[in-house]
């Protein structure tokens, strides 16, 4: 099993917060792009060695700005050259301002059966500094919007952190949320990225985001009012009622192969991982004139013991200690170290896994880099 990650890179507005690749001035290349999308789809076929695709996730970016036509096109090119397991789950990334009726209608036909949402918040002022193009209006209406045309898996996306938000604010947002009945729910801690604008409004104190007191505690009431609602955390930003988890995204922390297509794209198969260029007219040129326009790493055993570590730790069923061992076996020190994360309550140790608490997830980051081999 296997799944595809198709990277759309247009957005419509800069958020103030996000350094993820994109551009907001895209109708010149529009079609170009497209064109080369399904091109890469095309020549990199072997890469997923034949497996079954099992999931398609259009992210970004902002993938609810192509037309029904566009992703057609895209869905039919991975279906001319993949195999596509009898019931995929087929994900688009939509925001609030570009849901209507007659797009939920078209990506339906199309065969999108799953979406998730870019909320963030419900409250007008942080939707504003945030530079988001959807209003707290939209973000009400759309989830009902989406329900009502047949999506009845629906992720949403919220961001905790924010300046000038109390605890009263999240609770609000968090219920409002849960109100909607939706299965999925994906939550960030804001985080200050460079070259951003919130980050020179930050360096000229113009905003103070949450302190950690602040953001720990909108992090445990998170995980405590969605476990009231039947809402289960299944991985450190992720919480899904019971089947409903992301199969994407879960294939991910298995360690399952994906392809990537797109600018900025990853791929990984297991022993390698590649990147796709992070620029819009490169990627096209590259594409057209057969060049690289990806480069790959081979993983060492180190890379693969750790990135396991990384990604099982954030998993609510651990690291699996059958598949540590089979890629290196852990040293005294790693054991010292777990031995004492085990006495500060941090993580807790099965025969089969090695799974974090609830205070342990606070520190997860912290917690895997201590365990990391280094190379
Ligand atoms: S819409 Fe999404 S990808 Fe685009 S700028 Fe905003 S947060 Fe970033």
């Amino acid at each position: 099993m296997a799944g595809i990650y198709i990277h759309i890179p247009f957005c419509k507005q800069r958020c103030s917060y996000c350094d993820f690749h994109f551009s907001t001035t895209f109708q010149s290349y529009r079609q170009s792009m497209i064109e080369s999308l399904v091109v890469e789809i095309e020549k990199r076929v072997s890469y997923l060695e034949n497996k079954e695709v099992e999931t398609i996730y259009f992210g970004g970016g902002t993938p609810s700005l192509l037309t029904s036509d566009e992703l057609k096109l895209i869905l039919d090119s991975i279906s001319d050259k993949y195999t596509i397991s009898k019931f995929p789950e087929i994900t688009l990334e939509a925001n609030p301002d570009d849901i209507s009726r007659e797009k939920l209608v078209s990506w339906k036909q199309v065969g999108i059966n799953r979406l998730s949402i870019g909320l963030q918040s419900f409250r007008e002022e942080d939707l504003k500094w945030m530079n988001r193009a959807h209003t707290s209006e939209e973000s009400l209406t759309c989830v009902a919007l989406a329900k009502e045309e047949g999506f009845n898996n629906i992720s949403v996306d919220l961001i905790y952190g924010l300046p000038n938000f109390t605890l009263e604010d999240w609770r609000k947002n968090i219920q409002t949320v849960i109100d909607f009945g939706i299965n999925h729910i994906s939550a960030y801690c804001l985080t200050v990225e460079d070259k951003t604008a919130l980050s020179k409004w930050v360096s000229a104190k113009k905003i103070i985001p949450a302190n950690e007191d602040e953001q720990s505690e909108q992090f445990e009431v998170l995980v405590s009012e969605l476990e009231k609602a039947g809402i289960e955390q299944y991985e450190i930003s992720n919480f899904s009622k019971l089947n409903a988890e992301s199969k994407h995204n879960s294939n991910y922390w298995k360690g399952k192969h994906y392809l990537g297509i797109g600018p900025s794209a990853h791929s990984f198969n297991g022993f390698s991982r590649s990147w796709n260029i992070s620029n819009n007219l490169q990627y096209i040129k590259n594409i057209k004139i057969e060049s690289d326009w990806f480069e790959t790493e081979i993983l060492s055993f180190n890379d693969q013991f750790n990135e396991l570590i990384l990604i099982g730790l954030r998993t609510s069923i651990g690291v699996s200690l059958k598949k540590l061992n089979s890629i290196q076996e852990p040293n005294e020190n790693f054991w010292k170290k777990i031995k004492s994360m085990e006495k500060s309550e941090w993580l807790v140790v099965t025969n089969e896994f090695i799974f974090l608490t609830k205070s342990g997830r606070l520190k997860a980051d912290y917690i895997a880099s201590e365990l990391f081999i280094s190379n």
